[in-house]
């Protein structure tokens, strides 16, 4: 795959880019591993003014950052803006709670385990990889280099071929804010490059947030080296769907949860699980709001819909529908992919799916909804759990005991309820199953990459 940006809009190759050759990986790595030696004789409140500085940073270059993502991957330029705000306030918020979250324990007890006084403190590994996908360019690398560098590790970034400029923005960014030189460096590299990534010995842990055989390759090199990953694959999300559920908010939460960044979302809702009472009411909704998205040029506001970032992931999505499609399903809105330039598919709504059908079992990303008629929550539950995913759901339902029952019987890294799902700085978000594991945000995705030491004093 070439390192390009290559406008999905269009296919228009923009610019294409040579990857980096061994001495200038060599070059990176080693300047990540001087800013990991530098960052730990640094202080929080250091941390958290650089921080806050690329915050600033990342806010004054909104608009043409926007733009960019747009350009590069074809997101509508709105929900290109909100990426940037949402990067900002993650940033804000670990230069906040940072000091919060590291803080050591002192054991209550100290005598219970023979000493006079028992403590912990966090410390950071070093060098961590992160390998990130083109679906949320700035987000998935934020989500990460947030917490580690105010943890005071420095991060090296492997990001998707079709995504260099994002990387090479990301690449200065946190410098800018004051961060030492190498405290987040890109390598523009294929993936083939990765396995002597994570040998290096400099290079103390791996993220990776992408597809399942993306993430078996990567850990089971991490594991060869005995280094921890954090993993995050994808789902199938289940959006559950119960009689006592306001039908008409269900529907327009259910329409912007399978097509927000044009469907291409891990934690989308992407199987529409309906409680046979109001299936018809609902499904009925869900397909006239569905019909009436505008899909075309990402950088026009009043668009809904853009292309699928790659021809490859456009090609997929349809192979994913005309096997449902030959196999007996019903199509209830869009179907087919649209002529012309670019790699854009209509909102797509199925039912009557079976056992044998691909997209039973697989995660559709793209704008293509899956519905399923059930007979009551224990059914519903079936069918949510079905899947070999487990990050997120959705329970739409206006009964309190019903709800908590639910919480308790999906398998899955979160629940909404009465909304969709959404990762929040605040919140820990990763998943169960094949949707891989660790979490990233919040208190643990900070601590997922530090040494928590225990001290004894005699
Ligand atoms: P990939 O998982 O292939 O790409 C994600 C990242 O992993 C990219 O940086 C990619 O680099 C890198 N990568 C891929 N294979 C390896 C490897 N063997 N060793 C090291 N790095 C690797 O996703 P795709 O873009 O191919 O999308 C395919 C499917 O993955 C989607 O249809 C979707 O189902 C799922 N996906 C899930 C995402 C999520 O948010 N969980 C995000 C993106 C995709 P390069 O680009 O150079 O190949």
């Amino acid at each position: 795959m070439p390192i390009a940006t290559i406008n999905p809009a269009t296919g228009e190759t923009v610019e294409q880019f040579a990857p980096y050759d061994s001495a200038e990986i060599e070059r990176r790595i080693s300047e990540a591993a001087d800013a990991a030696a530098t960052l730990r004789t640094t202080t929080f409140g250091q941390r958290a003014a650089w921080m806050n500085a690329a915050a600033d940073s990342i806010e004054a270059d909104r608009d043409h950052l926007a733009r960019s993502l747009t350009l590069e991957m074809g997101k509508p330029i709105g929900q290109a803006r909100s990426e940037v705000d949402k990067c900002a306030h993650a940033m804000r918020f670990y230069a906040r709670e940072a000091e919060v979250f590291l803080a050591g324990e002192l054991l209550d007890d100290p005598g219970s385990v023979g000493a006079t006084t028992a403590w912990t403190i966090w410390q950071p590994l070093g060098v961590v990889l992160a390998v990130m996908p083109w679906n949320l360019p700035l987000w998935q690398v934020m989500r990460f280099a947030a917490p580690a560098l105010m943890a005071s590790n420095a991060g090296l970034l492997k990001h998707a071929s079709n995504v260099p400029r994002a990387a090479l923005y990301l690449d200065t960014l946190f410098e800018r804010g004051g961060f030492p030189t190498g405290s987040f460096r890109a390598l523009l590299v294929g993936s083939s490059a990765i396995p002597a990534v994570i040998a290096d010995e400099r290079v103390k842990a791996v993220t990776l947030t992408g597809s399942e055989p993306a993430g078996r390759s990567v850990a089971s090199t991490a594991g060869q080296q005995i280094k921890k990953t954090v993993l995050e694959l994808g789902g199938s999300d289940p959006f559950i769907v119960m009689p006592s559920a306001d039908l008409d908010a269900a529907s327009t939460v259910a329409v912007r949860a399978r097509v927000q960044n044009n469907g291409q979302s891990c934690i989308a809702a992407k199987r529409f699980v309906v409680h046979t009472d109001v299936y018809d009411e609902f499904v009925g909704l869900f397909v006239e709001k569905m019909n009436k998205l505008v899909v075309g040029d990402p950088m026009d506001e009043a668009t809904d819909v853009g292309p699928l970032a790659t021809e490859a992931g456009r090609h997929d999505i349809a192979a994913l529908v005309d096997d449902a499609v030959d196999k007996g399903a019903e199509v209830l809105a869009g179907g087919r992919a649209l002529p012309g330039p670019g790699w854009f598919y209509p909102p797509t709504v199925l039912s009557g799916l079976t056992a044998d059908m691909r997209i039973v079992s697989e995660e559709a990303f793209g704008p293509v909804a899956a519905v399923y008629r059930v007979a009551d929550r224990e059914e519903a539950v079936r069918v949510a759990n079905q899947t070999s995913f487990g990050l997120s759901s959705a329970v739409w339902s206006g009964d309190a005991e019903e709800q908590d029952w639910f919480v308790h019987a999906i398998d899955a890294g979160a629940v909404f309820l009465n909304g969709m799902s959404a990762s929040h700085a605040e919140l820990p978000f990763g998943g169960v199953k094949h949707s891989g594991y660790g979490r990233e945000l919040a208190s643990s995705g900070i601590r997922a990459f530090c040494n928590l030491k225990a001290v004894w004093r005699a």
